[in-house]
């Protein structure tokens, strides 16, 4: 027996129609955020794993629970990266790209690792697409970067989203609000989740975020940040409201959000997808990170992000994933028509035409048959008699029309066919 090898679980293939759909979602997530000057910046997958223990932090669930860490074969500890934003403050400030004039904006899509239950939505091996922008406090550029993702997903044609912002506050205000959560929670300490009760140590933020049913119901009536936001928090977080208004971009103040990573400070949003989704609904999150640049080492330096999810948004782009035909098949019968119809397909397919050919030896039929069924819009038939008269064949498989003509008209014909 042959041993038969499959994907690791919670690890996918992504296969044709759908990478046309993958191709499709980078293309348009290029040219929006071109428009907004993001430049692409390609980081390495995998990490020193210290790089996330500092940014993402101990008490997120990443951290405790999903990274992907190893031993490599020099005594080191490395993990792969399970979200982009770490990698890339951590090339700003190795690169010095401070130095730039501000803001200094990029944007990256690939694979991030976590160890997370498979299901609907949720993958070890999947990939997020995402910018980041350093450099510039104003509200007005957290208003930017919300557009043009909404820009990014309307360019799609997603429809029904739907956009939730909150602020977690800064460095000033969040220690007194995490006070206030650790009195409120201090009676039913015993009753959270195991999980909840180390937040609630660690930081009692994340117990906002927990899934567990019971620790839902607990944390109802809880503290809400917005009641403990400094004046600069709040000015902040209201002047961001104001551009989106002024823009015309439709929010839900979720004054309940806090987001599953700890370096965010301030602005914190997230993109829902419809109830088609399920409970893996949203589609693109992040926020603002303040903090993240000068704990690595950087100068102060204000940043925002965020990363959209490429299986959830292919998942709702997927009716659309078909791979049209070619535009010719070439059918040809003996070797030297067959040399005939690789040198047409030839110059056909410099020109960007999508050319296919009738290889194997088959019958004629079996090889109109083939075009058939590959969805060809056109065929032309080289054979012996072809040959000698040096005038082909064609027919339109999709109108039904056809004809015979020479080389030199055939390929003019079929040269603006794609
Ligand atoms: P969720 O609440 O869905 O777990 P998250 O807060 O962990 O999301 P982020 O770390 O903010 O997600 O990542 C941004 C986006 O990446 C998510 O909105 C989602 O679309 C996608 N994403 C996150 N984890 C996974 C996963 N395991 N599989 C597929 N997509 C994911
Ligand atoms: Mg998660």
């Amino acid at each position: 027996m042959k041993p038969r090898f499959t994907a690791l679980k919670g690890v996918a293939d992504v296969l044709p129609p759908e990478t046309g759909l993958w191709r499709k979602i980078e293309n348009t997530a290029c040219l929006v955020m071109g428009a907004y000057g993001y430049e692409e910046i390609r980081p390495p997958v995998m990490e020193q794993t210290g790089l996330f223990l500092r940014s993402i932090g101990g008490s997120s669930d990443i951290v405790a629970k999903e990274m992907y860490t190893f031993t490599d074969k020099g005594e080191r500890s490395v993990s792969l990266r399970p979200e982009g934003t770490a990698s890339i403050v951590r090339a700003y400030v190795e690169h010095n790209l401070s130095s730039r004039p501000a803001p200094q904006k990029f944007f990256y899509s690939g694979p991030m690792f976590r160890y997370e239950r498979p299901q609907k939505g949720r993958q070890r091996q999947f990939y997020q697409l995402g910018a980041e922008c350093f450099g510039i406090a104003d509200p007005g550029v957290d208003a930017e970067m919300i557009i043009m993702l909404m820009a990014f997903l309307d360019r799609l044609g997603l429809k029904g989203l739907s956009l939730e912002l909150n602020s977690i506050g800064c460095k000033e205000c969040r220690p007194a609000f995490r006070e206030r959560l650790r009195e409120f929670f201090a009676p039913r300490l015993g009753e959270l989740c195991p999980d909840c009760q180390r937040r609630y140590e660690q930081n009692p933020l994340r117990i906002l975020d927990c899934k567990v049913e019971r620790c839902g119901e607990i944390r109802k009536g809880s503290p809400l940040i917005s009641e403990t936001l400094c004046q600069d928090c709040r000015e902040h977080f209201t002047a961001l409201l104001e551009f989106l208004d002024v823009m015309g971009t439709a929010y839900v103040f979720n004054p309940h959000m806090v987001r599953g990573l700890d370096y965010y400070t301030r602005t914190v949003f997230e993109v829902k997808g419809g109830a088609c989704m399920g409970a893996q609904n949203a589609v693109a999150a992040g926020g603002r990170y303040d903090l993240l640049v000068s704990e690595f080492g950087g100068p102060e330096t204000p940043a925002i992000g965020f990363a959209a999810g490429m299986e959830r948004l292919a998942g709702l782009l997927q009716g659309e994933a078909v791979t049209p035909g070619p535009a010719l098949f070439i059918a040809s019968l003996g070797k030297e028509a067959a040399v005939e119809a690789l040198k047409l397909a030839s110059r056909l397919r410099e020109g960007g035409t999508r050319v296919e050919l009738g290889w194997g030896g088959f019958s004629l039929k079996s090889q109109l048959r083939r075009a058939d069924k590959i969805g060809a819009g056109n065929v032309v038939i080289i054979g012996e008699d072809e040959l000698k008269s040096g005038s082909f064949k064609w027919k339109n498989l999709k109108d039904g029309s056809s004809g015979e003509a020479g080389r030199e008209d055939i390929f003019a014909q079929f040269s603006q066919a794609k």
